[in-house]
């Protein structure tokens, strides 16, 4: 997978030279590039803001340096032998990013981010590209950052660990909390390791069982209850599994 970055803060991306995703990218599962948005403003001041027309405090970011930068950012993928990217525009008026969302964009071959600062970007660049490209607004959460790049790095984690080859283990998403599958609309319960005792506590007994039915059914059954009570309004929309309908039958 390729993945663009245009921003104003680079050094901001540094932590994708880190932990799992940098290991991806020395693998060659993941190339990041990422592109100083300044390169594309002229003007001695390098200047990539201005005031919003209808008045009002703030700013907010041009057309000009966003169009220059995506038009050659693009143009360069396309030179390398890339498969048409997805823009992904973070914004807290996108959709809101899930497992869902991040599976979808871990099939794409490339990514390109357009972290905005400010009041965000003027609104005909996404248009533009809107024209030319598939693009994802995407909201991380309800509330408002200072930046997209924060944005940048939850996404890029969440769909990096999907990517094939990058997990040690392939299965170990499979359980996760909002797998698709079994797992869609469910947290994942608690984990436990050893020592078997630590401070006096110890671990629910049929984790040492060796029963992997039973083990299956209390850790379905934890998730269950951690769904209902940290998030009910998800319990409402888990389907029962073939698992759970044959408990419900003996
Ligand atoms: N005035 C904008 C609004 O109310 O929607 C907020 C602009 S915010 C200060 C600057 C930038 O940070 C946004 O354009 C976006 O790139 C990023 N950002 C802020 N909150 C975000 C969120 N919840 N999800 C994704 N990106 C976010």
């Amino acid at each position: 997978m390729r993945l663009d970055v245009v921003t104003l803060f680079p050094e901001y991306l540094e932590p994708l030279h880190l932990s799992l995703v940098g290991k991806a990218r020395a693998r060659g599962q993941l190339g990041v590039h990422v592109h100083d948005l300044r390169q594309w403003a002229y003007d001695k001041h390098h200047t990539v803001d201005d005031t919003p027309y209808g008045g009002g405090p703030g700013m907010v970011m041009k057309t000009e340096p966003w169009g220059e930068a995506l038009d050659e950012v693009i143009a360069t993928g396309y030179e390398h032998g890339a498969a048409e990217p997805v823009l992904v525009v973070p914004t807290p008026s996108g959709r809101p990013f899930t497992q869902e969302l991040a599976v979808a964009l871990s099939a794409r071959p490339w990514l390109i981010f357009t972290p905005a600062r400010y009041e965000g970007i003027d609104r005909r660049v996404t248009e533009e590209y809107a024209a030319r490209l598939p693009v994802c607004e995407v909201s991380i959460g309800d509330y408002v950052l200072a930046g997209g790049e924060a944005a940048v790095l939850v996404i890029t984690e969440a769909v990096a660990r999907l990517l094939p080859g990058v997990l040690g283990n392939a299965e170990s998403h499979r359980d996760d909390s909002f797998a698709p599958g079994a797992m869609a609309n469910l947290l994942e319960g608690p984990v436990y390791t050893k020592p078997p005792e630590w401070r006096g506590r110890g671990i629910p007994e049929v984790l040492l069982s060796g029963h992997h039915g039973r083990i299956a059914r209390w850790r379905r059954d934890e998730a269950l209850r951690r769904t209902a009570v940290h998030r009910p309004e998800l319990i409402e929309r888990c389907e029962a599994t073939a698992f759970d309908k044959k408990d419900r039958e003996t």
